[in-house]
């Protein structure tokens, strides 16, 4: 094994009991991100999207987590306090098989960034109901694991404008860009 390094790790837990749907955290998170800063509040734009189910009494908030060009190949369905909850309504994979968490506009994936250098995320401030909990926790992970977090995020995000323009565009970006700086 090799060197460990301490590493906090922060996540956002629901509260399934609490959640009533009234998606005031797609609003927050919307206008958060809105450039400028709380310019627009188009929910389409929110990296916390409620999974609204009302037939079945089911208010589920997820948030965008990995960028995945294929859809998963199994679904499962859990059941939670007795109510049926389709596997989806708990993935908070930006994935072709549904329109959450795609830019309206760019159709680019908008991945949650628990705000950056807020104390506490936006959706969680505005959540009136308690149903959603910050919460940072110090773990041990292996130095060379995390060196490799950051490439694969770039990876990632470089992928998808891959995706949507085309290589030889980007490449052209970039090398204005670069001549630019
Ligand atoms: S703000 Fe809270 S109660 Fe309202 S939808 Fe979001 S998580 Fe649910
Ligand atoms: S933590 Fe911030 S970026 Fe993530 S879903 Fe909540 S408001 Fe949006």
């Amino acid at each position: 094994m090799g060197k460990l390094v301490k590493k906090i790790v922060k996540t956002i837990k629901v509260d399934l009991d609490k959640c009533n749907g009234c998606r005031a955290c797609e609003i927050a998170c919307a206008a958060f991100h809105a450039k400028p800063k709380y310019s627009s509040f188009n929910p389409a734009r929110a990296r916390i999207r409620v999974v609204i189910d009302e037939r079945n009494d089911e208010w589920v908030a997820i948030r965008a987590t990995d960028y995945t060009k294929a859809g998963c190949d199994g679904r499962r369905t859990y059941t939670i306090n007795g109510k049926e909850y389709s596997e989806c309504s708990f993935c908070g994979t930006i994935c072709p098989t549904r329109d959450l968490f795609y830019d309206p506009d760019s159709g680019l994936p908008l991945k949650c960034d628990l705000c950056e250098d807020e104390k506490e995320p936006l959706c969680v401030q505005i959540c009136s109901r308690n149903a959603l909990t910050y919460e940072e926790k110090e773990v041990e992970v292996e130095a060379e694991a995390e060196e490799q977090v950051k490439p694969a995020e770039m990876e990632t995000s470089l992928k998808s404008l891959v995706d949507k323009y085309g290589l030889n565009k980007l490449q052209n970006t970039l090398t204005r860009i670069s001549k630019r700086s």
